[in-house]
């Protein structure tokens, strides 16, 4: 009789981590980055910029008055309607007010955010845009054309500086605008196009306070990102601090220049032994169990068989995915186990059984435990 107790709790014991691990651990962005559709809830970030979701995302028109979407294929003109208005607004506002033709507009977010196949970290809320430095044509372009045209780069041979070939006021204004709405938390440019912002303020005179807004960051030198605070009262939706207050034209300046120029060569006198190469541990990629528990429901919501035919071949780690979905393999497969694996999660993040286990034991399933709030260095400022 003892010994069944005892093998009970004993299994009930083993049984509780990994109820806890029951969320599913592929990872997130191969089940965000096949999803076409939004999921049809009220609009609401999850999460961070780096790690989270987004429900009820809206489309930015692929063409409009004073904007066209780029690179569609990557279907990742998604935002909250919050940040669909504010591009909306930007564009037109920069047409008629600072002689802009209109906004190229490259990426915003997947249709419920999370993270994506390829390129950035952030932008997975609905909240992060980037807007190109290149003005838009006067002409609609065709979708090949927003496929293939260029991104053109604002600096100048070595990096440090703008091109005053390329660069302008007309870009300065631009940024400026967007930078000065309340509904911005940081705008992302590189380091060169900071030091040219800060010149263009002191020429124009006027307010500053836009410029504490603006960080540098590596690339940015052919689209500046726009990043805005999580609206007021919306709950699970994590907020960045707010910048430091001053401009940031000085000393925080240096200190990318600093980084920027290459160090000078000492000359070797000795043959050195070469170092032991130093094996950089690959960051592991996001999961859906370690994002907000409400991203499963997120990803679970809606009708899961609309699935488009996927454009990118294989992207890093990722199984290799057939180009007619009709076959019943690659990524209709890989969605149909993420959707129940989604289902599940969810299911688990309520699940009273698991709470009552989990109270056995003395832990809380779906609460995670407070880290302290990260010091603000410039990669915790970017958050990329
Ligand atoms: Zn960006």
């Amino acid at each position: 009789m003892f010994l069944r107790y005892y093998t009970f709790f004993l299994l009930a014991f083993l049984f509780v981590p990994s109820l806890a691990d029951a969320r599913p651990q592929r990872p997130a962005k191969q089940l965000f980055g096949y999803v076409l559709e939004a999921a049809k809830m009220k609009p609401r970030s999850i999460g961070f910029y780096t790690k989270g979701c987004m429900a009820g995302g809206v489309q930015l028109p692929k063409t409009g008055p004073a904007w066209q979407a780029m690179r569609l294929s990557r279907n990742r003109n998604w935002g909250l309607p919050v940040l669909v208005d504010f591009v909306e607004k930007l564009a037109l506002e920069a047409k008629e007010q600072d002689g802009w033709p209109g906004l190229l507009v490259g990426d915003m977010a997947q249709p419920r955010g999370g993270p994506m196949l390829s390129g950035h970290r952030s932008h997975q809320i609905g909240l992060d845009a980037d807007i190109w430095l290149t003005p838009m044509p006067t002409n609609v372009q065709s979708y090949k054309r927003r496929e293939t045209r260029a991104a053109i780069s604002m600096l100048a041979k070595g990096g440090l500086s703008v091109d005053p070939k390329k660069w302008s006021d007309a870009r300065a204004r631009l940024i400026r605008r967007a930078a000065s709405s309340s509904l911005v938390g940081r705008i992302f440019v590189h380091p060169a196009i900071k030091k040219a912002l800060c010149e263009f303020a002191d020429r124009e005179k006027g307010s500053r306070r836009w410029l504490s807004r603006v960080r540098p960051w590596w690339g940015h030198h052919y689209h500046f990102h726009v990043r805005l605070n999580c609206p007021r009262g919306m709950r699970g939706c994590k907020t960045q601090p707010a910048p430091p207050s001053g401009d940031g034209c000085g000393k925080p300046l240096k200190y990318w220049f600093a980084k920027m120029r290459p160090k000078k060569i000492k000359k070797i006198k000795k043959p050195v032994k070469p170092r032991k190469k130093i094996k950089r541990r690959k960051r592991q990629p996001l999961t859906l169990a370690s994002l907000p528990v409400a991203c499963s429901t997120v990803l679970a919501s809606g009708d899961p068989k609309r699935l488009g035919r996927l454009r990118y071949g294989v992207v890093g780690d990722i199984a290799a995915p057939v180009r007619n979905p009709k076959r019943g393999t690659g990524p209709n497969l890989a969605y149909k186990q993420a959707k129940e694996e989604a289902v599940a999660a969810a299911k688990t993040a309520s699940n009273p059984i698991s709470t009552l286990l989990g109270k056995l034991k003395g832990i809380t399933l779906t609460k995670q435990p407070k880290k302290p709030a990260a010091k603000l260095t410039p990669a915790a400022d970017y958050a990329k």
